[in-house]
């Protein structure tokens, strides 16, 4: 399927603007199709009736709107549907929508796998492939919003998206940018800004660079409130320690008044789920805007982690609220078809040799 054509879906409205402007076409060109293609869903250049047919043909020859292909759906008794989409090369990723009574929200992929290795996720069992092309991240809103059949005048389906899917959104930033432009864009999905959230483990120049280019929601992947633990559970960590960290979600919000950075804090039964931990976790977060989500952690085959009982994660909770932070426990959804977080695998062919290595660990 791979063509030389330019793939239009990899294009922002700015990057659409100066491949018409190549043609010597004038800018509102680039209004015209980006409608077309994520409002109206054509993809199509025959069907873009306000295109004249010089250029309609043009387009044909030159460019072309390629979708990741869906290959598998799964629907959770509780509403959660799961896609795998095939990309262009053989890879497969996840996406995830889950529906809730006010809103309904998309979990897209960034990557296909992972390089973080964090060790309570199924992502990073799986070995990291390549990044995706910004093509294939809005691919996926493209996608669902068509089989959940959102579009002008039906009721808005799709209401959040969050970069919270297999691989690390920060790690790919250039092709990231563009997609969560489009999200935003009112040509194409006009979600605001606080509807689209971006999950990091914590890349601290992506933190500083994306508050320049792309303010949108702050989701960082916390799971320890020392260095000691962090370094084990979020590898990252030993390159971008707790206070650096911490540092730049307070530079974050300082560029949007009124914000907070969500936290997520996968409970993991006896690893640091302690009151003691949770103490030591409102010590941390200080003076930084933040809100706390709990995470049960949700198993895979040979995690070797168990979820943190109902009651420890109600203490820990009520511990944060006491100290004055903001703090949710995040109800599991889709775990009956392996679509909750953590447990999206795709298949991926891994050039790390990550997965090899732990079949071959767990075998001695
Ligand atoms: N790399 C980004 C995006 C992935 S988001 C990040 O780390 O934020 C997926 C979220 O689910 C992260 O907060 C991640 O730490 C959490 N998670 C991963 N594995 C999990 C598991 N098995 N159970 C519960 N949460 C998990």
């Amino acid at each position: 399927m791979a063509t030389d054509r330019t793939n239009l879906l990899d294009l922002d409205r700015q990057g659409l603007s100066g491949f018409f402007a190549e043609l010597a076409e004038k800018p509102f060109r680039s209004d015209q199709v980006t409608k077309w293609i994520h409002q109206s869903g054509v993809c199509d250049f025959s069907r873009m009736t306000n295109l004249g047919k010089a250029l309609r043909s043009r387009l044909h020859e030159i460019a072309a709107v390629e979708l990741p292909q869906i290959i598998n759906e799964q629907a959770s008794i509780d509403g959660t549907h799961k896609w795998l989409l095939r990309l262009a090369d053989g890879n497969c990723i996840e996406t995830v929508f889950i529906p809730e009574t006010d809103r309904g929200t998309l979990c897209v992929s960034s990557q296909v796998g992972c390089v973080l290795n964090c060790t309570f996720c199924a992502t990073a069992r799986q070995g990291y492939s390549r990044n995706l092309s910004t093509g294939e991240i809005i691919g996926q809103l493209w996608l669902a919003s068509q089989v959940l059949g959102s579009g002008p005048g039906a009721a808005r389906v799709i209401s959040n998206v969050v970069l919270m899917g297999m691989g690390e959104p920060l790690l790919n930033f250039n092709n990231v940018v563009p997609a969560m432009n489009l999200m935003l864009d009112d040509m194409a999905y006009g979600l605001s800004r606080r509807r689209v959230t971006i999950s990091t483990a914590g890349v601290v120049p992506g933190i500083d660079r994306l508050a320049e280019v792309c303010p949108v929601s702050l989701a960082v992947s916390l799971h320890a409130p020392n260095d000691e633990l962090r370094d084990q559970l979020v590898p990252l960590n030993r390159k971008y320690p707790i206070v650096p960290l911490l540092a730049a979600c307070r530079r974050y919000v300082r560029h949007q008044p009124r914000s907070r950075v969500t936290f997520e804090y996968t409970m993991l039964d006896g690893v640091n789920d302690s009151d003691t931990q949770a103490r030591q976790l409102l010590g941390i977060l200080g003076d930084v805007p933040a809100k706390v989500n709990l995470i049960p952690f949700n198993p895979f085959p040979g995690s070797g982690y168990q979820r943190s009982g109902e009651q420890t994660i109600d203490r820990f909770r009520e511990i944060l609220h006491r100290g004055g932070v903001v703090t949710m426990t995040r109800k599991t959804r889709g775990e009956d078809i392996d679509a909750a977080c953590g447990q999206l695998a795709g298949k991926v062919q891994d050039r790390t040799r990550r997965s090899r290595q732990h079949l071959d660990g767990l075998n001695q």
